[in-house]
């Protein structure tokens, strides 16, 4: 068995090799990205679906690779975990979008919505920096959410529930993306400072094809009121589901039907225009 197991593998290395080293090298595009600050931060409107007007927006980071182009987060963010490279990328988004929203002049004070990846959460530098990136812009803590992903959720998340306490104690909101497509627990969700449940484009995509697609929505959205907490809809692209979503209970949304994320300039203008709607 050991022979045909070393066979598999020199069969297979060529192709792994490739594979490997194109990551290699991307990982490498990417850790001189973030040293030379050529990532950007875009910003999708956040927005009350009864009239439209702009509450806040959600901070996305993109790469445009000098000779690949845009490369989606999809495909960086991923290597950006497995190497590191997503705590200084995190931190350089944190900041940029931290100080962005620090600057946004708005009759409603505006919040900012940043994504942190699980790795982040175990950094046990986070708190520390997230309390100084909020002294430094001037932004009020409870002008800023952190996204986290349900997976920190689950079972034996002990740092985790640790870690989001101490985030939840300097102000901050705590909203988890993707609700309802990853693991977790219902009955530990008490357990976990959260503020905010992300229904996942999936379910938003259904919410307008009868009663049984939009169960999933529904069943987050009464969660959410059940446990007196707000609800954000990601990835509305139609007036139908907007107007659904509302009749749901869903007062707060982002999609394409309002905007795409924009770089910083253009959402300045947005927010000089007011309703998205
Ligand atoms: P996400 O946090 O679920 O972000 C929402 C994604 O849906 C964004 O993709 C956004 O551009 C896209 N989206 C928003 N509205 C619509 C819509 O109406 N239709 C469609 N088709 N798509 C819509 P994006 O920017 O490509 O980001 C993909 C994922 O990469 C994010 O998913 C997030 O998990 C991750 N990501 C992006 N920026 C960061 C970051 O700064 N840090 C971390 N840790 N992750 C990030
Ligand atoms: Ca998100
Ligand atoms: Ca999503």
């Amino acid at each position: 068995a050991k022979r045909q197991g070393r066979n598999r593998f020199a069969y297979f290395a060529p192709a792994m090799h490739a594979g490997l080293v194109e990551k290699l090298d991307l990982a490498e595009d990417l850790r001189g990205a973030i040293e030379r600050h050529e990532l950007e931060v875009y910003y999708q409107p956040l927005v009350d679906l009864d009239d439209g007007a702009i509450v806040g927006a959600e901070a996305l980071v993109r790469w445009a690779h000098p000779e690949k182009g845009y490369i989606a987060p999809d495909r960086f963010i991923p290597l950006a975990e497995e190497t590191g490279l997503i705590l200084p990328l995190g931190y350089e988004v944190l900041n940029t979008a931290c100080r962005a929203a620090a600057g946004w002049r708005h009759p409603v004070p505006l919040r900012i919505s940043v994504n942190l990846s699980p790795r982040q959460v175990q950094d046990p530098a986070l708190v520390l920096y997230v309390r100084q990136t909020l002294l430094h812009s001037g932004l009020p803590a409870e002008s800023l959410t952190l996204e986290i992903t349900e997976s920190l959720l689950s079972e034996d998340a002990e740092v985790a529930a640790n870690r989001l306490a101490e985030l939840k104690a300097l102000g901050v909101r705590l909203a988890v993306d993707d609700f309802g497509t990853g693991y977790s627990s219902l009955s530990r969700l008490h357990a976990f400072p959260i503020d905010i449940l992300k229904i996942p484009k999936p379910f938003v995509d259904g919410v307008a094809h009868g009663p049984e697609q939009a169960a999933l929505a529904r069943a987050i959205v009464d969660l959410a009121v059940a446990l007196g907490l707000d609800v954000v809809a990601e990835g509305i692209e139609d007036a139908a589901q907007c107007a659904e979503l509302r009749r749901l209970g869903c007062t707060v949304g982002q999609g394409f039907l309002f905007s795409r994320p924009v770089p910083r300039p253009q959402f300045d203008k947005l927010l000089s225009q007011g309703a998205l709607v």
